[in-house]
């Protein structure tokens, strides 16, 4: 599955207005369109409580300090969160440990009488809620293993015991075949289905326990003999009492019948729409089933290594086509409006890989290698479907020689879907995407081409990782997503070159390094068992640390052995199901290095985080050391003590400045102990570590290493490739945040990016800096928000306003001008804003026919929304628009506004969901929380609809991740600090267990310490 990294990649549905395509839009002039948002603030009923305390400031950054007391400013919006705050009660977080009474006198002999009965009583009546038959009590079931505890159930839904006490699927049965028939009704938005699967008895056994979630069983029969089904909902288990015994190695056939409603929620078997060239609503069934859905779709053995093949039947209006993983067998017409398609039997595979759609959708197709390839779409964009079957023929031959196994199907559908959550989903043979992560229109830029390129490598990549091998539970999801992951970059260097794609593998890196530096941060391979933990694997550790280390362990073998090894583990290991040790085993057997791939790589995996190594030289001695890199937070002193000994086997790599710039000056030392040393040649200059930011650790060069560095980058900077400037770039800045080296180093080393011309290290520095910027803001400090906007703005300023705004450069030339010109306008700079003030207003003139390059269209259409009648023609023009590339980038525009009564609109028709898609509700308040005051609007916008925002996305999903992340990573006060605690604190199991809450906090915590050890010295740097 793909899932969403980043603003490009957090992506729109098709509209499911009735009225979206009333006239046609090229005739539809924006200009005059009436206001479709309220804008007679009576209209809006939601007023966010921080919101009335934010009156000064608004918009208002530009000030000097001598123009304005921004001091009291600042002190009048602390106090105004202190007020408000005080009624918070210090203690009343779940998240302060309550420390035991420090002291106390020695207690009386009643006193202790006392204290032992009402310990009895307290352990009595543990005792009997423990033993209360409805399991609440732990994520690993209800009782651990023992005679006693086997004797508690839970309660199934008839009031009788249910006979299965865990979340996990006993090993009595093992599914061998599913003989599955469906039949959608998409007028009454039901379905009803009818399952017979084929298990296999593994241990004596009188019952099958599977899964089966919000649907109807009318039917079950064992053996031509209808039987009884136990429900226990809390869990989505069904339980089948067979009736007899059935003893190991026979097998028999579950028949079950059963009806349900086309799920709501983008998830099992679930109904979708969009709106014709005509204005009608057209609907559609498509199914998602990964990580937990296909139980809503069909009773099943709802774990990844329960593999079994699949004989699917669909039935389905003559109107309508249908899909699913195998090609189709046969068509049978039931009466003249019901036919009844039924697919080739399918390879074995795991549940969360069977698909089927019904729908009136249309392709085109071509042959690659004895596969049919076809690209679907709804009609009305069927000629927005070539570049996506063009990409994935190359992409598929690429595949085949890289992994020497054939595609084993004869064919593979590619699908856009008018609504989907993810950004695509690797069904196989049946791939499922986003319309924006497939489809191509014909003005589209490259970098639209290039997110469309990258989410079909990712999806062909899982056909061999992930769906040929599997691994056996989502505690190892990283084998599928890391591996997907780290193909869609390889694959596209060499298929497509000129996509330029590095630049995105690099900063994609440094990404996985800001989250894994947390306390709360997770080892790649983690325990999981209940629904929440199996939906929070899906996030940046399992994809983007997954892939970073996979292209570290390849730096260490070389690609030839590394490529060897992967072939070897799916060969061996093809139909089935693995864990980490399985894939280093394979690599190890190929590698002709002398040290352990296994030992080594389990450092990365089993334990979380990575090291910081540090270099200290004297003369031609080199000492190294390593220690875990952990954003500590000082008043938490445990979580740095239980993580101070942890080790990893570090391949160093290294150049210095005689030798720097080919792989073929790459020296190799593998790190194993705490500390080690070198050796190096006299006369070396500087050495730099971590050739081409390869290595998943930061380097730290001691106050004399970076010295020579910085000396060496303004010297001669090409003497380093742009992976390493970009590189030092970021460590320098995470080692600051680590108080290891102040912010005057870090100024110092940005000095020498007055004579850079790459994209990599100029990004890095600008969104780094960016970073910093918006915290301050946030904050509404404002004399050093104009003091740190004077400092980008020199260091940044003439590249900024030499862009050029015509069509016509590389990728990464897009890259860097789509980067550099958004932080302009964002902060206001004249020259940007009148170009894209005056590209907007002729934009609007020629009613959306003029042409504006891709890459500038967000931040064109930001500048354009900052006035009223701005926002109504891009909220119409939004409307109408049937390119979904494009379509994103007016939303995010949208966003991009600080009208308050606008931002309280969006986010409001984002959750209700017609106007803007439930979908984009991620990217919407992402995007609103960059600028003040609506981070604060977002935030209470949050804590009031909780409860439909954890109704509409699964609990841990990515797309709540991305909420809770992007709502609190800018709150750097206490006060804010005490208000999320307790906000999440209040939710108990309705969210205050998740991960991102917990790595929401320490974010907060980080900022307020970042705080007291900067601001000072900001203003004496800045
Ligand atoms: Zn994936």
């Amino acid at each position: 599955m793909e899932s969403f990294q980043n603003d490009r990649a957090s992506l729109p549905r098709n509209m499911i207005e009735n009225s979206m395509f009333e006239e046609e839009p090229d005739v539809v002039d924006l200009a005059k369109e009436t206001p479709v948002y309220p804008l007679d603030p009576e209209d809006v009923v939601y007023e966010p409580r921080s919101s009335r305390l934010l009156v000064r400031g608004l918009g208002e950054n530009d000030l000097d300090e001598e123009e304005e007391d921004y001091e009291s400013s600042a002190r009048l919006l602390g106090m105004s969160f202190m007020n408000r705050s005080s009624s918070l009660r210090a203690n009343a977080s779940p998240y302060t440990r309550q420390e035991p009474p420090g002291s106390c006198s020695m207690p009386s002999a009643w006193t202790v009488v006392v204290g032992v009965f009402i310990l009895v009583v307290i352990a009595s009546v543990a005792m009997v809620i423990y033993f209360l038959p409805r399991c609440t009590f732990t994520k690993e079931g209800c009782h651990k293993v023992n005679t006693t505890m086997e004797l508690i159930y839970p309660i199934s839904t008839s009031g009788e015991l249910f006979p299965w006490t865990k979340l996990r699927l006993p090993g009595n049965v093992r599914p061998v075949h599913y003989d599955l028939l469906i039949y959608p009704n998409l007028t009454s938005m039901t379905f009803e289905g009818k399952v017979s699967i084929t298990v296999e008895i593994v241990d004596d056994t009188s019952k099958v326990v599977l899964h089966a979630s919000d649907m109807k069983i009318t039917k079950a029969i064992v053996q031509d003999k209808e039987v009884k089904i136990l429900e226990y909902k809390p869990w989505q288990q069904i339980a089948i009492k067979l009736p007899q015994e059935f003893k190991k190695g026979k097998s028999c056939v579950l028949t079950l019948e059963y009806s349900a409603n086309l799920s709501n929620s983008y998830d099992g078997f679930y109904n979708s729409s969009y709106s014709d060239n005509n204005g009608v609503r057209r609907v559609l069934a498509a199914t998602q089933f990964e990580p937990l859905g296909a139980r809503k779709a069909f009773p099943c053995f709802d774990e990844p290594a329960f593999k079994a093949t699949f004989r699917i039947k669909i039935k389905r209006n003559a109107s309508y086509i249908s899909l699913s993983n195998m090609p189709k067998n046969n068509t049978i017409k039931l009466t003249d409006e019901i036919f009844q398609d039924e697919f080739e039997n399918s390879l074995t595979m795991s549940t969360y890989l069977v698909a089927f759609i019904v729908a009136n959708f249309t392709s085109v197709s071509k042959n690659v290698s004895g596969t049919l390839v076809s690209v679907y779409a709804v009609p009305e964009k069927k000629d927005q479907v070539n570049y996506a079957l063009e990409t994935g023929a190359k992409l598929l031959e690429f595949y085949n020689t890289f992994f020497s196994i054939k595609y084993p199907l004869r064919k593979l559908d590619l699908v856009a879907i008018p609504d989907f959550l993810a950004g695509a989903m690797e069904n196989w043979g049946l791939i499922t995407f986003r319309e924006t992560t497939l489809l191509i229109g014909k003005n589209s830029c490259i970098l639209d081409r290039q997110l469309v390129t990258m989410v079909i490598a990712h999806e062909l990549a899982h056909q061999w990782f992930g769906n040929l091998v599997t691994m056996k539970w989502w505690n190892d999801l990283w084998l599928n997503e890391g591996f997907a992951t780290y193909m869609q970059y390889t694959s596209i260097m060499k298929v497509f070159p000129d996509l330029e794609i590095g630049n995105d593998f690099l900063s994609m890196r440094f990404k996985a390094l800001a989250k894994d530096s947390l306390n709360s941060s997770h080892s790649i391979s983690s325990t999981v068992t209940s629904p929440e933990q199996v939906e929070e694997m899906f996030d940046s550790i399992s994809y983007e640390k997954g892939a970073s280390i996979l292209l570290m362990l390849n730096s260490v073998l070389s690609e030839e052995q590394f490529q060897k090894g992967v072939i070897e583990y799916l060969n061996k290991y093809k139909n089935k199901n693995t864990g980490n040790e399985d894939l280093w085993n394979s690599l190890s057997k190929v590698a002709k290095q002398t040290y352990n791939v296994t030992t080594m790589m389990d450092t990365w995996t089993l334990q979380k985080g990575f090291p910081l190594v540090t270099v200290s030289r004297n003369g031609s001695r080199v000492k190294l050391s390593q220690e875990h890199f952990l954003q500590k937070v000082d008043s938490d002193s445990s979580t740095a003590k239980s993580m101070s000994n942890n080790l990893w086997h570090i391949p160093l790599t290294y150049v210095n400045d005689s030798c720097s710039l080919s792989p073929a000056c790459k020296q190799l030392l593998l790190l194993k102990e705490k500390t080690g040393t070198l050796d190096i040649p006299k006369g070396v200059k500087w050495l730099k570590f971590n050739f081409r930011n390869d290595g998943f650790y930061i380097v730290h060069y001691g106050e004399e290493g970076w010295k020579d560095l910085i000396g060496a980058l303004t010297k001669n900077l090409t003497d380093l490739t742009h992976e390493d400037r970009a590189c030092l770039i970021n460590n320098i800045f995470a080692l600051s945040r680590l108080g290891k080296v102040s912010f005057r180093h870090v100024l110092n080393l940005l000095e020498y990016l007055e004579n850079e011309t790459e994209t990599a290290p100029l990004m890095e520095a600008l969104s780094q800096l960016n970073h910093i910027y918006r915290l301050l803001e946030k904050r509404q400090d404002l004399n050093l928000v104009a003091r740190m906007k004077r400092y980008i703005f020199g260091h940044f300023g003439e590249l900024m306003d030499n862009q050029v705004w015509e069509e016509g450069l590389s990728v990464s030339q897009k890259q860097l001008r789509s980067s550099l010109l958004e932080l302009a306008c964002n902060y206001r700079r004249q020259n940007c804003t009148d170009k894209a003030k005056s590209i907007f207003e002729n934009w609007v003139a020629s009613n959306g026919k003029q042409r504006i390059a891709g890459d500038l269209m967000k931040t064109v259409f930001s500048v354009g929304t900052q006035t009223e009648s701005g926002w109504v023609t891009l909220l119409q023009a939004y409307k109408y628009s049937k390119v979904d590339a494009e379509k994103r980038k007016m939303l995010h525009a949208l966003a991009s506004t600080q009208d308050i009564l606008q931002i309280v609109w969006l986010m409001k028709a984002s959750l209700e969901g017609s106007i803007v898609p439930t979908q984009e509700l991620p990217l919407v308040l992402s995007t609103i929380c960059k600028n003040f005051p609506g981070h604060l609007y977002a935030w209470d916008f949050l804590k009031e609809n909780w409860g439909e925002i954890a109704q509409r996305f699964p609990m841990g999903s990515f797309p709540m991740q991305s909420i809770i992340t992007s709502t609190t990573y800018q709150f750097s006060s206490k006060m804010h600090l005490l208000e999320v605690q307790d906000f999440f604190g209040s939710l108990k199991e309705r969210g205050s267990q998740l991960r991102s809450v917990q790595e929401a906090m320490e974010t907060i915590k980080l900022n307020i310490q970042w705080m007291d050890n900067n601001l000072e010295a900001l203003r004496v740097w800045l």
